[in-house]
């Protein structure tokens, strides 16, 4: 069982200290999912979001400047898929401990990329001197009615996810040196999957007025459940056999470890969403993954017989 009241002191923070800042008469949604949501007219709203990636937290030290570049755009870029909305700008606060040309020209590439891949030309920022972050944040609009909420998903729904989880854990822990594998290709494939997140934006726009609940899976599937869950006050049960897991990660990890990085790894940007058991068909890499019942938090059958999980 898991519960979003139980999770993170970081939610506890944000819920004491910047929960009722957010009020006001273009605030269609405030904080408390992916993104909030400005009205611009009775027809149309406009989605916000900012995520910071600190070098030694989010990254290794060290890291090259465009996969770094990279990653933050992509990540904050999830957000806005995880609405629903399509990509309109972005701005970014780079804070550098110094001038490096090399690493900013590296740097300039990621974003160039990642910009182009995404669909977000980059239209501002700041630039300061402190430990090296980038703050990135994301803009972009949908029709007033149909923003993926977190809070939409109703008794009976199924639930979805949009492709394979555990990778970017895995690649991680490859980048790291916790993991090797002498299978390059897997290798490859799950490193780049850790640092060039693909962001479901495309998707998000097609499950306008199908999905009644969405997020992005940045935190870990479990724990990105149950802020749907807490939002919708239902109860969301997983089958873990269902779970994709990616012939990469299979290659690398061993059964167990590539379900704990599934459940709990994070960073995989998958869009994790319910839709009605009447609903027509998904696109293929859609995979159903369990169930919304009545109750409270997430439960999967995996999660008793595991200890790493009960931190949450
Ligand atoms: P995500 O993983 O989707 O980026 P977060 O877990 O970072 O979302 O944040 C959860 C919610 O809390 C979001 O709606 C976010 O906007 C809000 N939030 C986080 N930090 C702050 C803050 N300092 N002030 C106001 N709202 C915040
Ligand atoms: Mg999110």
């Amino acid at each position: 069982m898991l519960d979003a009241d139980t999770a993170p002191g970081e939610f506890a923070l944000i819920a004491g200290f910047f929960s009722n800042l957010d009020q006001g008469p273009s605030v269609a949604l405030g904080n408390g999912d992916d993104a909030a949501l400005l009205r611009l007219s009775a027809d149309e709203t406009v989605a916000v979001s900012v995520d910071s990636m600190v070098e030694g937290v989010h990254f290794p030290v060290d890291s090259p400047g465009h996969l770094v570049a990279y990653r933050a755009v992509a990540a904050a870029v999830s957000d806005l898929a995880a609405m629903g909305a399509h990509p309109l700008g972005m701005t970014l606060a780079l804070s550098l401990p110094a001038v490096d040309q090399y690493w900013l020209r590296d740097c300039r590439e990621g974003l160039r990329e990642a910009s182009a891949d995404c669909g977000l030309p980059l239209v501002g920022g700041d630039l300061v001197r402190g430990e090296l972050s980038l703050t990135v944040q994301v803009i972009g609009a949908m029709p007033a009615a149909l923003a993926l909420r977190r809070s939409g998903a109703q008794v009976g729904d199924l639930v979805y996810v949009s492709g394979s989880l555990g990778d970017a854990a895995a690649g991680l822990a490859l980048v790291q040196g916790r993991i090797s594998s002498s299978n390059a290709a897997a290798v490859d494939v799950l490193k780049a999957r850790f640092w060039r997140p693909q962001p479901a934006l495309s998707l998000g726009v097609s499950l306008r007025g199908t999905a009644t609940s969405a997020i992005d899976v940045s935190d870990g599937l479990l724990a990105d459940l149950a802020h749907i869950a807490s939002a919708s006050q239902v109860q969301i049960t997983i089958d873990s056999q269902r779970i994709p897991l990616s012939d990469a990660l299979r290659e690398v990890a061993s059964p167990d470890q590539a379900l704990d990085w599934a459940l709990a790894g994070g960073d995989d940007y998958r869009l994790c969403f319910t839709v009605a058991d009447t609903a027509a068909a998904l696109p293929a890499e859609c995979v159903m993954i369990g169930r919304v019942e009545a109750g409270s938090g997430v439960v999967c059958d995996a999660l008793s017989s595991r200890q790493g999980f009960t931190h949450f």
